[in-house]
């Protein structure tokens, strides 16, 4: 028996009211989705300027864990000591992903210097290194 990974929701009276999608089903769609729903609520779009992260590789490395210790959001910047314990939760953001990818590479852009924080994930271990912003 598969179970659809999405469900539309009705009122009542049997009217369609809502979606509901499965938390799996939005992992891998929220990259393309979210800015379609943001626009047509009315919210405004991110500025032009501000880099799309690329989510998917994150969720992807998320996904397919399999080192010995939690994948953890802490990210600190080694040039202005900006630091987070959870990347995407804070607000405004102080880290913003530039890249990622299943070989355990992760990239963060400091947003208070922009400097350049990369975490690669390792058997034994995390290593960091920062590497300053450089025109
Ligand atoms: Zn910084």
């Amino acid at each position: 028996m598969s179970e659809r990974p999405y469900a539309i929701l009705h009122d009542a009276q049997g009217e369609p009211f809502g979606v509901f999608i499965s938390a799996a089903l939005w992992a891998e769609v929220q990259a393309e989705v979210l800015p379609v729903l943001m626009a047509a609520a009315g919210e405004q779009q991110q500025p032009e300027e501000v880099f799309p992260e690329p989510l998917g590789d994150w969720n992807d490395l998320a996904a397919f864990w399999d080192l010995p210790y939690p994948l953890d959001r802490t990210v600190a910047c080694g040039q202005c000591g900006a630091a987070s314990s959870d990347w995407q939760a804070d607000e405004p953001r102080l880290f913003r992903l530039k890249a990622c990818n299943l070989g355990g590479l992760a990239r963060f852009e400091c947003q208070r210097c922009r400097a350049r924080v990369t975490k690669r994930h390792f058997k034994d271990g995390v290593k960091v290194q920062t590497v300053p912003f450089v025109e």
